[in-house]
């Protein structure tokens, strides 16, 4: 039997196992400002890195240590290793002469909100971990929606709302998904096997991944045929819901893009999106980079049909000066998505939750956990305001435009297709083997860095436009270097 002077000699003692040796608040101080001047002095400095890295597989990891530290580390080796073994590993999308696939431009404000986001350290599934994660994100994307000129019901106040993903992938999958429930529950008797995805083999492939991961099958994604310009063709979309109509299929959603990777061809939302709704459909929009373009009402063509669509995303990390990871996507209908991806163990339920008053993003998206990425996004548009990201979009397009024309003009190459905005795709006229000699000695060069495509089962030259540090006479520069390969060929 346990007495009670037993129970006294029992009292725990205080444990005296030692801390981990976690950095002070007056450590962080201090590295913080060497980190921090050391970011800044890669961006002082990133005109003169070779822009395409020029290590071989297995350099970098060569210079890393098979065995992780057994004991703490001082941070100046650190330091010196980013320089030594990092920095040459880097393919520099910074830099001034960075062409390839699409703009990632990392911004001081968006640099400082990632700081913010990490250095609180907060977990914003719910709206009760965070209250101030879920409300600024909720505002700032009604922000985007009035800045880009986008419909009312993608904003909070109406049927609709916007949430920040890691990617426009992410998008795709989760709108897919809610194409997918939406139309098992208003099909009687249709099963998976039974639904159809519609998008172009102009559309990035991450939409045909979705469809997979979401459970469609490898057979019932359609690569709807497009027009000339690259652009998806309502009359063939129409035909071949038809037709998989006639064959017992449910044809369940349209994936359309505005701006593609390969060309920036521009699907005709609307006339797909009256088609997809006439067939009970879900239309997703991808407008990965040219999104952001709508910022400038000029170029507010990039919003057409959205009126109509069930979802839309776009990439503020291309072409809005946000770091990644921050995809900006919406939904008409916020209860289509969060019915579909919302799932409530016991150990989430909390009182607000419960009343349904808030927003809980964790079912607007994959995963459980999410960072503050808001913060990110708020810093850029405070710090630019609607004018400085106008000025970033109307330059990039400008500096395209002027590129476009010397192309236009020299008898030796041709556009490939329109170029509307900041992508120009162009081709010597000598042929494949030419193209790719004239883009081996521009990235040779280390000057600069283009990426190509295949377009008409051409080998084709894209130049895009968007890296902050980007001026006018890098173009010019990257256009002489072009007619030099090509005088040399
Ligand atoms: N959609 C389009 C049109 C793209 O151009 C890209 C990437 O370039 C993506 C989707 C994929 O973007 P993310 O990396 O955000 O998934």
């Amino acid at each position: 039997m346990i007495t009670e002077s037993h129970e006294a000699d029992h009292t725990p003692a205080v444990d005296h196992t030692p801390a981990a040796p976690h950095m002070t608040p007056d450590e962080l101080r201090l590295w913080g400002e060497r980190f921090l001047d050391w970011v800044a002095g890669y961006h002082e400095r990133i005109e003169s890195f070779p822009v395409l890295s020029q290590v071989s597989p297995g350099e970098v990891a060569a210079g890393i240590p098979v065995v992780p530290p057994a004991e703490p580390e001082g941070f100046d080796s650190v330091l010196e290793d980013l320089d030594r073994v990092i920095v040459p590993g880097l393919t520099h999308w910074q830099a001034p002469g960075f062409f390839a696939f699409f703009p990632s431009p990392a911004t001081g404000p968006a640099i400082l909100g990632d700081l913010l986001s990490s250095g609180l350290g907060v977990q914003g599934m719910l709206w009760a971990s965070s209250p101030a994660c879920t409300e600024l994100e909720t505002r700032v994307m009604d922000w985007l929606v009035d800045l880009c000129g986008l419909p009312r019901r993608f904003r909070s106040d109406s049927s609709g709302g916007g949430v920040i993903q890691d990617s426009a992938s992410s998008s795709g999958l989760c709108a897919l998904v809610a194409a997918r429930e939406r139309a098992l529950s208003t099909t009687s008797g249709a099963s998976l096997a039974d639904l159809v995805v519609y998008t172009s083999e102009h559309a990035h492939s991450s939409i045909y991944k979705s469809a997979r991961i979401a459970g469609f099958g490898a057979d019932r994604v359609r690569y709807v045929d497009s027009d000339p310009t690259y652009a998806m063709s309502p009359e063939a979309l129409a035909a071949s819901v038809a037709a998989d109509r006639a064959a017992g299929l449910v044809p369940c959603a349209v994936v359309a893009t505005v701006g593609t990777t390969s060309s920036l061809a521009f699907d005709p939302v609307a006339r797909l999106a009256a088609i997809a709704g006439a067939e009970g459909m879900w239309t997703h929009v991808d407008g990965a980079l040219a999104g952001a373009a709508a910022v400038c009402p000029e170029y507010r063509f990039v919003n057409r049909g959205l009126g109509a669509v069930d979802s839309y995303c776009f990439n503020p990390h291309k072409w809005l000066l946000t770091n990644l990871d921050c995809t900006a996507m919406w939904v008409a209908d916020r209860e289509a998505l969060t019915g579909a991806l919302g799932v409530t163990p016991e150990y989430l339920r909390n009182p607000e939750s419960d009343k349904g008053t808030v927003i809980d993003y964790r079912d607007w998206q994959v995963p459980l956990g999410r960072r503050f990425r808001s913060l990110k996004l708020w810093l850029v548009l405070r710090w630019y305001g609607a004018e400085g990201l106008q000025a970033h979009i109307r330059s990039g397009v400008a500096w395209a435009q002027q590129f476009a024309g010397w192309v236009r003009a020299d008898p030796d190459f041709i556009l490939a297709a329109p170029a509307p905005l900041n992508l120009v795709c162009f081709r010597h006229r000598g042929g494949d083997d030419a193209n790719r000699r004239i883009l081996a000695a521009l990235n040779d060069s280390g000057r600069f860095y283009l990426t190509h495509t295949v377009l008409d089962g051409r080998y084709t030259l894209r130049l895009s436009v968007g890296t902050v540090a980007t001026r006018a006479h890098h173009v010019e520069a990257a256009w002489e270097a072009i007619t030099e390969a090509a005088a040399n060929l």
